[in-house]
């Protein structure tokens, strides 16, 4: 403590997956009240607008401090006590699947959760509520690239650290709104650029990044996949591939070869709605770069083809030689702020801890050794979050706990999701603030924000980071994990629920991943203090972690190769017409995070944007500020205009972060991808008219 009394407390930002170091700032009434920068390795002081006004979340007046109930949602919500809210929930529990099978509760999670929550998310589900439907909202994130991943190199992380771009001739950046939606991460990419890399940005729109790099493609919405395997055609044409690598450390590159040649520029000039000499400029700068590296986000993976939109960028790497050395690789920029360790403990309905399927019988075995379960009492995979809410609207799903989620704003086709949810008999929600989605419950449970509670989280690069608890929560407060362990022990299972914090939940998920590619085993909260983060797979008490995950021609499927696959570009699932004929897409802005739950409350952000618009190219004739309705299948709703050269004229863009009437996701269509089964968030059909008013 300083003179003041006042203390820093070493942390992390809870809103990307950037994760910066920062300190909180706490009063000597134990308050937290402010943030100052911290010289951390990832982001050596500097923090965006989310960070710098995070803290102001946690002692925000809208907090809830109490169990809110209802029995009925005609009624009010009223404030309970714990003991009430907690027993009305297993009762609800109890009847519904007494009276349907233990398959009609669900359950679905968050990826901004700690990993320790996210690990007992999948326990509690699967072992107190001994359903198989356990879901999480990363199945809106960045299903498709894990999905990639896990088929191509059998993990399923990022190739390299941030500091390995630094080191790169040639950055791809597909689909991704870097410098808003991950603004700390651009000072790696203009420390390339000023060791004189190339940047080509593929994006609908000219975003900020795109507006400063060497070549901008302006794609139409939903050609990823044709674009790059016309890229992959070129370089193959014009002998730019790395054949000795790919004899040595691949297989399925024939096949690939064979289908790219399908794919010739002046074919995907067509499709994609760019000039041919653009693919080829890609191909040949992409191409010739001595070390190049590809990331995406969303823009590539939100989409029905997600899968093989990751899997085109992949044979791109991997056919020109671009993995496992400094300077060349892959990877997801992950959007929430534990999108990489959310998604790897066994919340997700296919997957159990360290990464292990659900339908594997040896790895069933394994992990019902650690939770002291008989293996027929283990579920079987459960569908994912979408196909959860289509099984609300039809009653087979009766009951439904959600914990760090807010289907009501950040699901597509709203009207589908409100549908489902009003047709749940009983609905909890663990939350901090009152969402849109918890406000439609029966039960909200008050629950700690990021720095009332430790644990750790996987940034972008799969750098295992530790957050500390910088103030007690308020009265009434308890952590998700003591209640998920509560409702567990009146379940009658509190045996396999005895943790009195996240330090004793990060010992059985250590134990948990032990011996999995996703190994944490030689990860300690001590390690993490002292190092500042740990990049998995970590095995043994005394190992360095693996920065760089393929260096030395380490790989991961057991043959020892990367296996690329065969990609085919199918059109988005949602037709063009002369009544549809624009492309709507969706993104983030950078004052927003997610469903805005959080930063919509939050003063200096809320003021810089209090509002969404729909981006319209000029040639429409909107003025600035026009209210201008965008009618999809889905429904209709009226934004007013922002008029920019920087989006194509065929497409227009809505950021999601509000709710109905100014909600995104209202227009927004629920088509999955079959594999991932992330919603096609950025590609639906449109059209856009005048409007009287907004
Ligand atoms: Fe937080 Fe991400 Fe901004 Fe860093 S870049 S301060 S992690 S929101």
């Amino acid at each position: 403590a300083d003179q003041n009394g006042e203390t820093l407390v070493p942390t992390h930002c809870c809103f990307c997956g950037v994760q910066c170091g920062m300190y909180l700032r706490v009063d000597k009434g134990g308050k937290v009240f402010g943030v100052e920068p911290r010289n951390h390795d990832i982001n050596r002081m500097r923090l965006c607008p989310k960070g710098i006004n995070a803290y102001q979340q946690v002692n925000h007046p809208d907090r809830l401090t109490a169990p809110l109930m209802r029995r009925s949602r005609d009624e009010e919500f009223r404030e309970a006590s714990w003991d009430e809210a907690l027993d009305f929930t297993v009762s609800e529990i109890r009847r519904i699947q007494a009276a349907h099978g233990n398959d009609a509760f669900g359950l679905l999670g968050g990826a901004s959760l700690y990993s320790e929550k996210t690990y007992l998310v999948g326990k509690f589900g699967r072992v107190a509520l001994k359903t198989r439907h356990v879901d999480y909202n990363g199945r809106l994130c960045m299903v498709s690239a894990a999905g990639a991943n896990k088929l191509s190199f059998g993990i399923d992380r990022a190739a390299n650290p941030f500091s390995d771009i630094l080191l790169t001739d040639c950055l791809l950046i597909a689909g991704s709104n870097v410098g808003e939606c991950f603004p700390v991460m651009t000072q790696y990419v203009w420390g390339a650029r000023d060791r004189g890399a190339s940047l080509i940005v593929v994006d609908p729109r000219e975003t900020a990044i795109a507006r400063t790099a060497d070549i901008h493609v302006a794609i139409k919405p939903g050609t990823d996949s044709a674009f790059f395997n016309a890229v992959l055609h070129v370089i193959v044409a014009e002998g730019l591939t790395d054949e000795s690598y790919l004899a040595a450390h691949t297989t399925g590159w024939e096949e690939v070869r064979e289908t790219v040649q399908a794919y010739p520029p002046s074919r995907a000039a067509g499709i994609c709605g760019v000039p041919e000499e653009q693919i080829v400029q890609v191909a040949r700068t992409f191409g010739r770069a001595g070390k190049a590296m590809a990331f995406h986000a969303r823009g590539v993976e939100h989409h029905s083809q997600g899968v093989e939109n990751c899997l085109s960028i992949i044979n791109l790497c991997v056919a020109t030689g671009n993995l496992g050395k400094p300077g060349a690789g892959y990877g997801t920029i992950t959007g929430q702020g534990n999108g990489q360790g959310g998604r790897e403990h066994g919340q997700k309905s296919d997957l159990l801890p360290g990464g292990r399927s659900i339908m594997n019988e040896e790895h069933r075995r394994q992990i019902c050794a650690i939770w002291g379960i008989e293996e027929s009492e283990l579920p079987p995979a459960g569908t994912s979050m979408m196909e959860m809410v289509w099984q609300m609207q039809r009653q087979e799903i009766r009951g439904l706990i959600g914990i760090c989620n807010n289907p009501f704003v950040s699901l597509p086709n709203y009207a589908t999701v409100k549908e489902g949810y009003d047709a749940l008999e009983f609905h909890a929600q663990f939350d901090f603030f009152l969402s849109e989605t918890a406000a439609n419950g029966h039960v909200v449970f008050p629950v700690t924000v990021w720095a009332e509670d430790e644990g750790v989280m996987a940034n972008t690069e799969a750098r295992v980071v530790k957050h500390n608890k910088a103030q007690e929560p308020p009265p009434g407060v308890r952590t998700d994990t003591w209640v998920m362990c509560e409702l567990a022990r009146r379940l009658g299972v509190g045996d396999k629920f005895d943790f009195p914090g996240s330090r004793e939940v990060f010992e059985e998920l250590r134990v948990a991943s032990a011996g999995t590619v996703n190994d944490y085993y030689g990860i300690t909260y001590e390690r993490l203090e002292e190092t500042g983060g740990i990049m998995w797979p970590c095995p043994s008490t005394d190992h360095p972690g693996t920065p760089r995950l393929f260096e030395g021609g380490r790989t991961y499927h057991p043959d020892g190769k990367v296996h690329l696959q065969v990609v085919e570009w199918h059109a988005p699932m949602d037709p063009y017409t002369e009544e549809y004929p624009l492309s709507l897409t969706t993104g983030r802005t950078v004052a927003h995070f997610l469903s805005g739950n959080q930063t919509r409350r939050l003063g200096a952000l809320v003021e810089q944007t209090p509002r969404p618009w729909v981006e319209v190219h000029p040639s429409h004739g909107f003025r600035n500020g026009d209210p201008v309705r965008v009618v999809t299948r889905r429904g209709s709703e009226v934004f007013p205009a922002l008029v920019t050269e920087a989006i194509r004229p065929d497409t227009v863009f809505i950021p999601y972060h509000w709710p109905v009437p100014t909600a995104a996701n209202a227009l927004t269509i629920d088509a999955l991808d079959p594999r991932s089964k992330i919603p096609e968030y950025k590609v639906c059909a449109a059209r856009i008219e005048a409007a009287a008013r907004i």
